[in-house]
């Protein structure tokens, strides 16, 4: 019985542990997805050019409600109009 339980946690936890990890990545994609959206918004609105590159206080609260967080910790580099929004955790 033990062994059987001990099987069982050995193939269980590593799931576990993979399909937490894929669900923080999405959820941290789907920050970077919403704050280049909010960047390319500013963009329009301010007339900006490519090489212009907002601060977090120009898309909050203006084109999204809240700072988002990473699920991991990362911190979020926003760049200008010619770069994506980066995670120092889980990259673009
Ligand atoms: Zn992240």
């Amino acid at each position: 019985m033990v062994l059987v339980i001990s099987i069982l946690a050995m193939v269980a936890v590593p799931a576990w542990q993979y399909a937490r990890q894929r669900t923080q990545e999405r959820a941290c994609e789907a920050n970077r997805t919403k704050m280049n959206d909010a960047k390319a918004q500013w963009m329009a609105a301010t007339g900006a050019v490519p090489a212009d590159e907002p601060t977090m206080a120009d898309l909050v609260p203006t084109y999204i409600k809240e700072i988002p967080r990473c699920p991991r910790n990362g911190t979020y580099t926003i760049g200008n109009g010619n770069t994506r929004v980066s995670c120092s955790v889980h990259g673009q």
